[in-house]
């Protein structure tokens, strides 16, 4: 064990991301991961034939020219993927009044579809249009302080950062900086404040969905042509090319610590690694209560997992169907007439993914479409128990939205191949995110605000990264975050920070 070697919890894209950047600062890193293979809750999986995509929607920040380009650059992400511009955000289909409305790159056009749909909102329509071209136009869109860690911004960066943002301020404030559920009350049709609670989730402040519509505007939210297959892959390639290692199904169940100093990882098989460094990517209630034993945890970090919200946990129902979809936007909104009930919830609407934008995903002719339904996470942890049970509601639940799409789709259930459901007990099985929590705490106007400092007070050579320290997940944050860590850890032994950027 040097003072240079460095072990990585976590194979996910924080922790890949986190390995790269060590390998590029001259640290020896070697990773351990719990499954069996790489990319977290951006996992693809086979079936019968199907790829099914369960991870990343889009990718923000695809095109040349801005810094998040160059963080992928870094990685080896755009040597190798291919991103398709996304035009139409997703479509919202209401099936009690027969309307739908599409959520266009076309602000204008946008602008135009929603007043149409409630003449009585055209003010607030404008206003958030507006906002939203504001946000375009600022340029923050894409380093809103991720290029530096918090933790290493002089008061000269934090100057920089108040006047690149200068044009937005007053967007981060009032009732922009509220959460669209709240906002949205003041809209007079109700279908449109579902369209508006639904485009991201309805605890998201205002700005949030600016920024959103402003990234979907200047086109620089992507469709991944190859999937979280492909795209993981890239950055497992980039990190291996780099000098790096991983050991899959090695399931760490505790950081070694001596005299406050991390100095390695015990895994499950009882195996011991030493390290000068140990950096978890992987969830943060297990790595902070049981991997560390509770031992190193303040009045902030009790108060944040005592009371803030995780994000809610979702079942995921995939089909392999033999029916091409030329003509749906890759992503609708069905917002339904009868809801249905799982555990003590009602389902009142599901997200559909149509694959048919690669042929990655299917045979020629076919599409996998997936249903994603929020779902709660004791219902279906308690339900596994019994193994039969719990069997029998994924098929009920998949039959449910079967027989929804029948209405929209004639003879789909006939044309229906394979059928896969994963639950929220799946993603915790696979990845170990607390309560199946899939993009850690839910991020509400005051999550996202709040920087989580990536080490605990205490313990020295250990460092935090992933989406439990980037309140909201995402792929842009979560690799930052990796980079964050070796920043720091830089700075610490005194020297540049160092990054490098692959040929194809
Ligand atoms: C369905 C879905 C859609 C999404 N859509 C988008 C999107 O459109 N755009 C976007 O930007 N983001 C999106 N995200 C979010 C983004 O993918 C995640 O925030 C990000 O991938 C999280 O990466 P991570 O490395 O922090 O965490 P994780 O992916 O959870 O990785 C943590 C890793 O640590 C491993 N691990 C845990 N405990 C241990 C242990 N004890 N020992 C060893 N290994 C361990 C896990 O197995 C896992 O591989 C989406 C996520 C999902 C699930």
């Amino acid at each position: 064990m040097t003072e240079k070697s460095v072990i990585i919890i976590g194979a996910g894209l924080a922790g890949l991301s986190a390995g790269c950047y060590a390998q590029m600062n001259g640290y020896q890193s070697q990773i351990f991961e719990h499954h069996s293979k790489p990319g977290g809750v951006a996992a693809a999986w086979e079936r019968q034939g199907y790829l099914i995509d369960g991870g990343i929607h889009f990718l923000m920040g695809h095109r040349p020219g801005q810094p998040l380009y160059d963080l992928y650059r870094e990685l080896g992400i755009v040597q190798v993927n291919r991103f398709l511009d996304i035009t139409t955000y997703s479509r919202f289909m209401d099936e009690a009044s027969g309307l739908r409305v599409d959520v266009t790159a076309d602000l204008d056009r946008l602008a135009s579809d929603l007043k149409i749909l409630s003449p009585a909102d055209a003010r607030l329509v404008d206003e958030l249009i507006s906002g939203a071209r504001v946000m375009q136009r600022s340029g923050v869109l894409f380093d809103v302080g991720m290029g530096k860690p918090p933790e290493l911004m002089n008061p000269l960066d934090q100057l920089r950062q108040l006047w690149s943002m200068r044009r937005v301020f007053k967007y981060f404030s009032g009732k922009h900086a509220r959460p669209m559920a709240e906002y949205a009350q003041a809209v007079h049709s109700p279908l449109l404040r579902q369209i508006l609670e639904n485009l991201f989730l309805p605890e998201v402040p205002v700005w949030f969905l600016l920024m959103l519509l402003a990234l979907l505007a200047d086109k620089q939210m992507g469709l991944l042509e190859g999937g979280c297959l492909d795209f993981v892959h890239s950055i497992e390639e980039r990190y291996k090319a780099l000098g790096g290692q991983v050991t899959y199904k090695a399931t760490v169940e505790k950081i070694l610590v001596e005299n406050d100093r991390a100095v390695g990882v015990r895994l499950a098989d009882g195996r011991e690694h030493q390290a000068g460094v140990v950096i978890s990517a992987a969830d943060g209630y297990s790595t902070i209560f049981k991997l560390l034993g509770g031992c190193y945890v303040d009045s902030k970090i009790h108060e944040r997992y005592r009371n803030w919200k995780l994000i809610r946990p979702t079942v995921v129902v995939s089909f392999g169907v033999a029916r091409a979809f030329p003509s749906e936007p890759s992503s609708i909104v069905f917002l339904l007439k009868n809801p249905f009930a799982i555990g003590s919830q009602f389902v009142k609407g599901f997200a559909l993914r149509i694959f048919n934008y690669s042929a990655k995903f299917a045979p020629p002719g076919k599409t996998v479409v997936q249903a994603m339904l929020e779902t709660e996470w004791n219902y279906w942890n308690e339900l596994e128990k019994d193994r039969s049970r719990y069997d029998a509601e994924k098929g009920r639940v998949a039959g449910e939205i079967l027989s929804r799409l029948e209405a929209h789709y004639p003879n789909i259930s006939s044309q229906v191949e394979m059928t896969d459901v994963s639950t929220p007990y799946t993603t915790w099985r696979y990845t170990l995110n607390h309560k199946g929590a899939y993009m850690g705490w839910l991020p509400t106007p005051r999550e996202l605000m709040t920087p989580i400092p990536r080490t605990l007070s205490g313990l020295a050579n250990f460092y935090m990264a992933g989406q439990w320290v980037m309140p909201g997940g995402g792929v842009p944050p979560c690799l930052y975050s990796g980079r964050h860590v070796v920043q720091i850890l830089c700075r610490r032994d005194g020297k540049p920070f160092l990054t490098s950027i692959p040929r194809v």
